[in-house]
């Protein structure tokens, strides 16, 4: 007489990376490819400085630069 949850499927996240069902041995990945990406993903987040480009100025704006 105990009410189990009704847990017909336990619910599996899909890949973060192509969304396909993820395997138990690449969690939270389905495989090691996705897991690298997302390492590879991760780690130029974290080294990801805010790089100023180095923008030349614009052509445009030579001409209107005096009138400030
Ligand atoms: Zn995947």
């Amino acid at each position: 007489m105990d009410q189990k949850a009704p847990v017909s499927r336990p619910k599996v996240k899909p890949c973060p990376i192509c969304a396909r069902p993820t395997e138990p041995a690449w969690k939270p990945f389905c495989s090691k490819r996705c897991a690298d990406a997302d390492l590879a993903n991760w780690l130029k987040g974290a080294y990801a400085v805010p790089v100023v480009e180095d923008n030349a100025a614009p052509d445009r704006d030579a001409g209107s630069a005096a009138e400030r």
